[in-house]
């Protein structure tokens, strides 16, 4: 099984080197003390920019606020589905939603809150491609959705959903970790507390925590060795 992580990890070198410029220029933002106004304006106003960022992850993203429809339905699928452990309230105002290329992110949500969510779910928009060979996040989502809803299990024990969602906090751990914007400590923090979130009722009890928990914390650790293994080769470069 970690054979086939690290090719799928390797397969997606391209888009990090792609996104780095656009992440450095919004370093800054994401600093404590520096984003007290980040923190209070409703993302929506930066939607641009946001969305630029968003598709040096993938070309295909194009970002929503959940105020529509599919969401509202989504959202009471998920409160039956999950008989209630995921409040209607709570998907539609605290949870980003990623289907394919579309992100959903409640209108609520501030502009540092969606730069803290945007690596994520773009990950979760690249698996939807992986599952296409390449072509295209729309053609993998039939897919990806029987691998992340239903493998092996659909509630209890669906291994591939925690091994998803750790994979994508995987990838945004690293490129923090690149920029700064994250410390080793603060990720095995993240690593056990998202690990509790993704074993909960609110993701269908995707694995026992006992088995989850570990998976968020390797994905921490690969995280912490490649972003070190980038800034060495990176420090390397500039001083040759
Ligand atoms: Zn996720």
């Amino acid at each position: 099984m970690s054979f086939i992580k690290d090719n799928i990890q390797r397969m997606d070198m391209k888009p990090f080197t792609d996104a780095y410029p656009y992440f450095d220029s919004y370093r800054s933002l994401l600093f404590p003390g520096e984003i007290v106004d980040r923190e209070k304006i409703s993302w929506i106003y930066d939607k641009r920019r946001l969305t630029n960022l968003a598709r040096a992850i993938d070309p295909s993203i194009k970002l929503y606020t959940k105020d529509n429809w599919f969401c509202k339905l989504l959202a009471w699928l998920l409160v039956i589905c999950t008989f209630g452990s995921m409040p209607r309230k709570t998907f539609m105002e605290k949870f980003s939603t990623t289907i394919g290329p579309l992100h959903f992110y409640p209108k609520s949500k501030s502009i540092a809150g969606v730069l803290r969510s945007i690596l994520h779910e773009g990950r979760h928009t690249q698996q939807a491609r992986w599952c296409s060979f390449g072509i295209h996040p729309w053609v993998g989502l039939p897919i990806y959705a029987i691998l992340y809803l239903l493998t092996p299990l659909p509630l209890g024990f669906a291994y591939l959903r925690c091994w998803f969602e750790s994979d994508a906090c995987m990838y945004a751990w690293t490129i923090g970790l690149q920029l700064g914007t994250y410390t080793t400590d603060y990720i095995h923090n993240r690593a056990i507390a998202f690990a509790g979130t993704v074993c909960s009722g609110k993701y269908g009890w995707s694995l026992p925590i006992t088995y989850g928990a570990p998976m968020f914390l390797q994905a921490a650790h690969f995280a912490v060795d490649t972003a070190e293994k980038r800034k060495a080769s990176n420090e390397q470069k500039q001083s040759s």
